[in-house]
């Protein structure tokens, strides 16, 4: 509102955004989320869905404003900047696909079909070699 925009919020309990802006004849999707204040790790879930134009996020008293292009760790490191930490080191960094990111996308609630895959092929390597490691010992047959 502040930036001369109409704001409109929604009714819908379940929907892909949670306001919507509009100004000079245009609407903007805008997807609001806020920070959980942490002493080392303040972070946000990043919306599942692409379906909004602009992300708001809230921490505190200040809002940060995203364009779905910008990568996550930007936007975390845009907060971590803010409540005055150091910036999100690359060494969580694990690329995908990995297990490492797997469950760092599993933390933050967020879908990477690579990761997936990856995560799939090593739980079945991994049942694989229990069932091999079973045959071969009598106790492991249970
Ligand atoms: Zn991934």
């Amino acid at each position: 509102m502040r930036l001369g925009y109409y704001v409109y919020r929604c009714e819908s309990p379940v929907a892909p955004f949670d306001l919507v802006a509009y100004k000079g004849g245009q609407c903007i999707r805008v997807e609001v989320k806020t920070v959980t204040p942490h002493p080392t790790a303040p972070d946000f879930s990043r919306p599942k869905n692409d379906q909004w134009d602009l992300l708001a996020v809230v921490a505190d008293a200040t809002v940060f404003f995203f364009e779905p292009t910008t990568p996550v760790l930007d936007m975390r490191n845009a907060f971590r900047d803010y409540y005055g930490l150091p910036p999100s080191e690359l060494v969580e960094l694990q690329p995908c696909p990995s297990a490492a990111a797997y469950h760092r996308h599993k933390r933050r609630s967020e879908a990477c079909e690579p990761c997936e895959g990856f995560m799939r092929q090593h739980n079945h390597e991994r049942y694989k070699l229990r069932k091999t490691r079973a045959a071969q010992s009598p106790e492991g047959r249970q």
